[in-house]
């Protein structure tokens, strides 16, 4: 079997173990007389992955631009180019004209520093969270981290941030109401045992009615250090999103050290990025906990891309127009096929983590709800949304060069 030149091409694509897997599996078939014996090889590579990796990719027309479960951002061009390099042998941690070990990432941190006014010093982590435990852990371990009760965030997944904090070894010291918060009550809140006074972005719900917070710009008048986790990852504010906070006003406002996802608005990869006061980043770096939440070379090299690069996915959905003509086309030429589809105005929203509330204006194609399912079984799969029974693909968060992807799954779903 595996001397068969159509096999022997998956192994070396695939790796023998896989093939191995595959090939016993089917053989199985034959000798249970489900399958013709002349049929072994072709339905080995019928039923064989098309890479090694069991990840996919898939086609996200929900609607929601940051979807945790599809992977959130979608990196650039720019920023896959990256990857490849950097996946091989790299200078990540070499500094190639004196032959001597150099600062790791050094040139993605310098691409930070520079995108952000007001960021003195930057560090890169695992992710958001590993932000939040590496700040809580070097600055609050033993002592006290002040904040807001309305601010004790539920991440998602059962994700709560004042759990991750505790489970460092901080406590927590909770002010004001649910819904209203004062200089002063954080004013009472301080003593000798405060690390530090936190400010967390409520990224993905709002609290309407009769609510009070305090800024970063009056939180600055404690005489304690201030970190805002701002969650999304803007660097510089975005008109689209007015409500959005963004690591360069926060740090203007007065922040000590912001805390930001490298893969929700920004549009890179997953990280987390602390950035701002020079001695404040310093301490974490040296903290024997930031090795074990420090970045790979391939997430260095994608966030590097993402912020000196061209305009990755995200903030180019964000500022996109034409949707209504794009809906409108592909439900014209579905509809000449004889499928039932519609096109319609429709509301996006940013999720992952961001502008909470905030709909954005799309469009969206209308099918019959049974479409769902066959499209996200398909190659490659579809995810769309559902809205009263129906299934929508919606296309805020679609490439225009994907709409003739979609076009085909939804007539291959026919
Ligand atoms: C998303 C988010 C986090 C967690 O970040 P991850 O990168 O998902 O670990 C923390 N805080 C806020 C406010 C967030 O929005």
């Amino acid at each position: 079997m595996l001397a068969d030149p159509d096999v022997a091409a998956a192994v070396e694509r695939l790796g023998h173990d896989l093939v191995v897997r595959t090939v016993r599996e089917v053989a199985q078939r034959a000798r249970d007389g489900l399958l013709a014996p002349e049929q072994v090889v072709p339905e080995t590579v019928a039923a064989l992955p098309d890479s090694a990796s069991g990840l996919r990719p898939v086609v996200n027309a929900t609607g929601v631009l940051l979807h945790t479960n599809l992977g959130r951002a979608p990196l650039s061009a720019a920023a896959r180019e990256a990857l490849q390099v950097a996946a091989g042998t790299t200078d990540v941690e070499l500094d190639l004209d004196t032959g001597d070990r150099g600062p790791r990432g050094a040139s993605a941190v310098e691409a930070l520093v520079q995108a952000v006014p007001g960021a003195e010093a930057a560090h890169v982590v695992n992710n958001g969270a590993a932000a939040l435990a590496l700040v809580a852990t070097a600055l609050a371990a033993g002592r006290e981290i002040v904040l807001a009760r309305g601010e004790m965030v539920e991440i998602g997944d059962g994700f709560r941030v004042p759990d991750l904090l505790t489970s460092t070894g901080a406590r927590l010291h909770e002010v004001g109401a649910t819904n209203r918060a004062r200089l002063d009550d954080y004013r009472h809140a301080l003593g000798p045992d405060t690390g530090f006074v936190l400010k967390i972005h409520p990224s993905n719900f709002v609290i309407s009615g009769f609510t009070a917070e305090v800024p970063v710009s009056r939180l600055r008048e404690l005489d304690v250090p201030v970190v805002a986790d701002i969650g999304s990852g803007l660097l510089r504010p975005d008109p689209v999103l007015p409500g959005e906070p963004d690591a360069a006003s926060t740090l203007a406002d007065g922040a000590d050290l912001v805390i930001a996802s490298g893969d929700k608005l920004l549009g890179g990869p997953q990280c987390g990025l602390l950035l701002g006061r020079e001695e404040v980043v310093r301490r974490l770096r040296r903290h024997p906990l930031a090795r074990a939440l420090r970045v790979d070379k391939l997430t260095l090299a994608a966030l590097e891309a993402t912020v000196r690069g061209p305009r990755p996915p995200v903030a180019e959905a964000l500022h996109r127009t034409g949707l209504a003509e794009r809906a409108a086309a592909l439900a014209d030429s579905l509809a000449a096929s004889g499928i039932p589809a519609e096109a319609l105005e429709s509301g996006a929203t940013v999720g992952g983590g961001g502008a909470p509330g905030a709909v954005l204006p799309s469009a969206a194609v209308a099918l019959p709800g049974r479409f769902a399912k066959q499209l996200r079984l398909g190659d490659p799969p579809v995810v769309a949304r559902l809205e009263r029974g129906r299934c929508l693909l919606d296309l805020f968060a679609v490439e225009p060069a994907d709409d003739e992807v979609l076009r085909r799954a939804v007539l291959a779903a026919h």
